[in-house]
């Protein structure tokens, strides 16, 4: 996996780039919250659960299909995205998916179900530039550090990017339009 302190970068990254009015703070909260859901499946290793099995490791909890229903679950469970339902099923699909496609970056581990359970295939990406952080590493160990350091630039400094690009380009809309309505 990637940390669960890099998953969120992607769902704030697109929350800031959007604005609040497109995102409203609390459905960024809960892209936030599922951007690291899926990595409750760590959990199958204390029931004896494989790595590799459909409920293992980077199994269903990574899949397009769980990330389908935590998106529906959530917009029809709760009053979020009245006003804009394809835009909050959209973000809150895009946050959780967001996390197994970090983890098809990364470079050891099983690859990542995203097909789970009509396949069992574990899947990479073809850029793997993430260094895998061990499940139970001290981030205060050297390895623990190389992990943050990869993390850094690979998923930080690409969404602080994104991130600043999008808010720039909103900002400069709205002086646009004041110009224009003056
Ligand atoms: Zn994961």
């Amino acid at each position: 996996m990637a940390t669960i302190f890099s998953h969120p970068a992607v769902p704030l990254a697109a929350a800031v780039a959007l604005g609040s009015g497109v995102i409203p703070r609390r459905l960024m909260e809960f892209g936030l919250l599922c951007s690291i859901l899926p990595d409750l499946d760590v959990l199958a290793f204390n029931f004896g659960i494989p790595y590799g099995a459909v409920m293992g490791h980077r199994g269903f909890t990574h899949s397009v299909l769980f990330a389908v229903l935590v998106a529906l679950t959530f917009r029809y469970g709760s009053s979020m995205g009245r006003e804009r339902p394809w835009t909050t099923l959209l973000f809150l699909f895009g946050a959780t998916i967001s996390h197994g496609v970090l983890d098809a970056m990364t470079n050891g581990g099983l690859g990542v179900g995203f097909m789970t359970p009509f396949t069992t295939q574990r899947y990479f990406l073809p850029a793997r530039w993430i260094e895998v952080s061990p499940i139970g590493v001290s981030f205060f160990s050297l390895r623990g550090w190389m992990v943050i350091k990869s993390e850094l630039l690979t998923v930080w400094m690409p969404c602080l990017v994104v991130a600043l690009l999008g808010y720039s380009l909103r900002s400069h809309a709205r002086k646009v339009r004041r110009r224009e309505g003056e």
